[in-house]
């Protein structure tokens, strides 16, 4: 392999990889490929970002820990993701009782005690600020802001309005961007020898030899005209949402790394979509089968969420506490995106014969009626 099929093959396998993420717990991308209003969700531990400027993705947790007006516990009630992320063993602690939080390696730490995954849910800042704030008021009146913090996960409209100007803010850097790409895709096929002077002719080939420094000259300035376009663009996104925490600046490390600065709409977005609860994204944006699963899956978790008594009193009173207050505002929002729950939750068709009942859960069939399925959800017959 010549030098130049060398950097070129590094320079491609450096953008494909750019933006990849791989982690230790499964997560949602919902992932937009071309450039429109839809993203396809997915829920593993490794995620790839399109390789067309105009995709942008927006990446969520499933809420690793339930609250409620005594406190918080790690056991999650309306998990979208299957399998669930082991949440590790349980834990409780009452509001008055959390002296400290901080994370660590992606940890959440309460009084020095690994606590749960941290999400962009809640920050070791947050719930210090959260456990202050309820310690100081009586039981009955903290419900107000557990629920306060839940219904800011929950704003399907919010989060479409926020893709939307994405997209509007950033349409000249896809354009930018597509010129960069399809300048560089050139170069590289050329420089390859698909053009070279055998298949062309060698007039052909000395004159584009010698408009070889100008092209180069010219994506040089598109890359550069790109990053101080979105230098710009972030500004004023920044501008539109002044109670965001951003992040360290991705731009100036764009600029020294031209394969991440191929895909400036999703290097911007990825700070742009507020902390959301898996279901408010799927209503935002997934296609209707992949919004009915997701939906489903978190409607399932609070009907019948998976229990251990080993977990404690205190943990089942903070879970039940928030899968009925989940529950409500799901309901709510479902109403008011025209969402037939019922018909998310409705018997499944049997898948035999023989057949005669089903776990509402994992909509796994069986063919003796009643008992309970492995997970220990009891059965419902086949209707
Ligand atoms: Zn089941």
């Amino acid at each position: 392999m010549s030098d130049h099929a060398l950097l070129i093959a590094v320079f491609w396998g450096l953008f494909l990889l750019d933006g990849a993420l791989a982690g230790r717990r499964s997560r949602w991308s919902f992932t937009n490929w071309l450039g429109g209003r839809r993203a396809s969700p997915a829920w593993r531990r490794w995620h790839l970002l399109s390789p067309w400027p105009g995709g942008w993705r927006a990446l969520a947790d499933d809420l690793p820990f339930s609250l409620s007006p005594t406190g918080i516990c790690n056991r999650p009630a309306g998990a979208a993701g299957r399998p669930p992320n082991d949440p590790g063993s349980a834990q409780a602690w009452r509001w008055e009782d959390i002296a400290d939080a901080r994370e660590n390696d992606g940890l959440v730490l309460i009084n020095g005690k690994i606590f749960c995954a941290a999400t962009v849910h809640l920050t070791a800042e947050g719930l210090r600020a959260l456990a202050a704030a309820c310690a100081a008021l009586t039981p009955p009146a903290r419900a107000a802001l557990p629920r306060a913090r839940l219904r800011l996960w929950l704003r399907p409209t919010h989060l479409r309005r926020r893709a939307a100007v994405l997209r509007a803010r950033t349409e000249s850097l896809v354009l930018a961007n597509a010129l960069l790409l399809a300048g560089l895709l050139s170069l590289s096929v050329w420089f390859l020898g698909q053009l070279s002077a055998e298949h062309i002719g060698t007039d052909y080939a000395a004159r584009l030899t010698r408009a070889g420094p100008l092209l180069l000259a010219y994506l040089a300035c598109l890359h550069i005209g790109g990053v101080a376009l979105a230098w710009w663009a972030r500004r004023r996104l920044l501008r539109l949402s002044p109670g965001g925490s951003p992040r360290k600046n991705p731009l100036p490390g764009a600029l020294l790394f031209p394969p991440s600065a191929l895909r400036l709409r999703a290097l911007l977005g990825a700070e742009w979509f507020p902390p959301s609860h898996p279901a408010a994204l799927a209503l935002a944006f997934a296609p209707t089968a992949a919004r009915g699963e997701i939906l489903f899956h978190t409607l399932s978790d609070l009907r019948w969420p998976l229990t251990s008594p080993a977990d404690g009193a205190q943990v089942g009173e903070i879970v039940a506490w928030f899968r009925v207050v989940l529950g409500e505002e799901l309901e709510v929002l479902l109403h008011r995106e025209k969402i037939d729950t019922p018909a998310l939750l409705a018997s499944p068709a049997p898948d035999g014969l023989a057949s005669r009942a089903f776990c509402p859960r994992c909509r796994a069939q069986f063919v003796a009626e009643g008992g309970n399925c492995p997970n220990g959800v009891p059965l419902r017959p086949l209707k």
